[in-house]
């Protein structure tokens, strides 16, 4: 599932954790970068909010395994909607074109170029699109 992380990683730079955080709580951020925690009943702030990430100080830590919050269970929380869903929202939200299925392999597209004749008709289109590992990937659409 490289594909699916690179989405990932990728979404998670665009939307730093606590600026959206601020978007979506801006009532529960305090001083110095803490907060109150949404998924626990907080009284003292105790949810240090960092660029790619939340951690929670506070009860969280004796509940759920997890303490530590990225932007997907921050929008999941906010939004009370599951990772599929969060995952489709954040990638439009950030501004990433997915893909559509079955085109997986071409990565990402990057451009598009249609050529004219010279009485302005179009002959030819051609696409790029950005892979994963970095190559890039033409192609000439008629
Ligand atoms: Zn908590």
């Amino acid at each position: 599932m490289v594909k699916n992380n690179g989405i990932i990683e990728e979404i998670k730079e665009k939307l730093p954790f606590d600026d959206y955080f601020r978007e979506c709580y801006p009532d529960n951020v305090h001083r110095n970068g803490m907060a109150l925690c949404p998924w626990h009943n907080d009284t003292n702030p105790s949810l240090s909010l960092k660029k790619t990430h939340g951690v929670c100080h506070g009860s969280c830590k004796n509940g759920p395994k997890v303490r530590s919050y990225d932007l997907f269970h921050l929008h999941q929380k906010r939004y009370d909607t599951d990772f599929r869903t969060a995952k489709r929202e954040l990638t439009a939200r950030a501004g990433i074109t997915e893909q559509p299925k079955g085109k997986e392999s071409q990565g990402r597209l990057a451009g598009e170029w249609v050529y004219l004749t010279a009485s302005g008709e179009p002959y030819h289109k051609a696409v790029r699109y950005n892979q994963d590992d970095g190559k890039k990937y033409f192609k000439l659409l008629r």
